[in-house]
């Protein structure tokens, strides 16, 4: 979504969520967001978008909440911010990057994917596979993920513009996720933003948590598969799928 879309977006909601986020009893307007969401029984997990309780208003002041609690972090690693020049500013930066970067599908709105009607009698009926590169963060180690999603479906009533299926994958993806709730997600707000039931997301990529740690692993791959509809029920569906990945990983391996 470009920066303009998203600030309509904001701007329509935000006098309903500036009356919800002033004057609140919280010291911080985090806590005051996660009361909030608690109290509305709305999850706060590392992958799940919470972007109705805030706005791009709100952001810059949870980063400078951040800032401090990062400045911690340093200080309990025994890392000197104030003198090592390569580490002072560090805390400020890790809190843009979570909110702006490496999580910002957690706080921005779904990308505004305008559908196109595919309804006429000469409609297009075939399949579509388009390859999205994804760059994501697993939860459990706050380690990079880089990937692939292909997404194919077959197209239903609606159309959408052939970027906004990578913009939808990376919104799902720049979060803390697990690759097996990524390729869920994925798929769920393809089908959202279609209206096709017949969708397939098959996800591979590199984790950080296994390259940089742990195992160590060098050339270890994960792979994932979500099938609905047509191609999960359909064996001639579900072999064009996979031979077009295929076809895919010849013209880009990786
Ligand atoms: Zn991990």
């Amino acid at each position: 979504m470009t920066k303009s879309a998203t600030l309509k977006n904001v701007l329509a909601g935000a006098e309903q969520q500036d009356d919800d986020n002033k004057g609140y009893q919280e010291a911080y307007l985090g806590d005051h967001i996660s009361f909030t969401m608690k109290r509305d029984n709305k999850r706060l997990w590392a992958g799940d978008n919470i972007s109705d309780y805030l706005n791009e208003v709100d952001i810059e002041q949870l980063i400078d909440e951040a800032t401090p609690a990062f400045e911690q972090v340093l200080d309990r690693l025994l890392i000197d911010r104030e003198n090592d020049p390569n580490s002072n500013g560090t805390a400020r930066r890790l809190a843009k990057m979570y909110f702006n970067e490496i999580m910002a599908g957690r706080y921005e709105p779904a990308p505004d994917a305008t559908a196109f009607p595919n309804d006429s009698t000469d409609r297009y009926e075939g399949m579509l596979v388009v390859r999205s590169e994804l760059r994501s963060m697993c939860s459990h180690h706050h380690q990079p993920v880089s990937g692939v999603a292909y997404i194919g479906i077959i197209a239903a009533n609606k159309l959408i513009g052939l970027s906004k299926y990578t913009r939808i994958a990376q919104w799902c993806a720049r979060r803390g996720t697990l690759q097996e709730e990524l390729a869920n997600d994925i798929a769920k707000e393809i089908m959202k933003a279609t209206e096709a039931t017949d969708v397939g997301v098959y996800v591979q990529a590199v984790h950080g948590c296994c390259e940089n740690r742990g195992i160590m692993a060098h050339s270890s791959l994960t792979q994932t598969t979500v099938l609905k509809g047509a191609f999960k029920d359909d064996q001639g569906t579900k072999k064009e799928f996979f031979d077009n990945i295929k076809l895919q990983q010849d013209f880009a391996p990786r």
